[in-house]
């Protein structure tokens, strides 16, 4: 049986969605890698280092966790720490065709390895980093949605950033 499930993204940054998808992920599979994708999208606001420093930080309490990073083809990455699962999170019926067109792809590049989705508590279902970016930026409260190192870490950076 799989034990190893693999948890990709950008975590740019980690919120209460991602931690809520970790924490489900836990009740299933023996040990979780998180892993940060180096080359998911061009201008992340935080680096890949600010990235895993701050999902260690959030997941210091789950040991089955680990954090890594990884450039390249995920499923390459999944093959080379032995997992066979990758999960994925769908929040709202608008994640479904990319997450879809995604794990079929991944299937036809590796077959032994499947997608697993898991859903947030509904509270987190409209939650994404690109929100807490925007709405962080023009100042809002992100105490509902990050944890507060990430609130903090997020308004250093902007605050650098203007
Ligand atoms: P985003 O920038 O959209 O927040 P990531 O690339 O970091 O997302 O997401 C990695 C995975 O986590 C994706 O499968 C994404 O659908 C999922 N995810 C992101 N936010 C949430 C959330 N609030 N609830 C559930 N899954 C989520």
């Amino acid at each position: 049986m799989c034990q190893i499930a693999l948890y990709p993204g950008t975590f740019d940054p980690v919120t209460n969605g991602h931690i809520d998808i970790i924490k489900r992920a836990q009740e299933i599979f023996s040990e979780i890698t998180v892993a940060v994708a180096h080359n998911s999208y061009k201008e992340p606001i935080f680096s890949v280092k600010e990235r895993l420093e701050m999902l260690k930080q959030a997941t210091k309490d789950m040991p089955a966790v680990t954090v890594t990073e990884f450039d390249g083809l995920v499923v390459e990455y999944a093959h080379k720490i032995k997992a066979k699962v990758l999960i994925r999170g769908l929040r709202m019926l608008s994640d479904f065709e990319y997450e879809f067109q995604m794990a079929l792809t991944n299937r036809k590049l590796a077959p032994d390895i499947e997608t697993i989705f898991l859903m947030p508590h509904e509270s987190y279902s409209y939650l994404s980093a690109k929100l807490i970016r925007e709405v962080g930026s023009l100042g809002a409260d992100l105490s509902a949605f990050v944890p507060d190192f990430v609130e903090k870490a997020l308004r250093d950076k902007l605050r650098k950033k203007a």
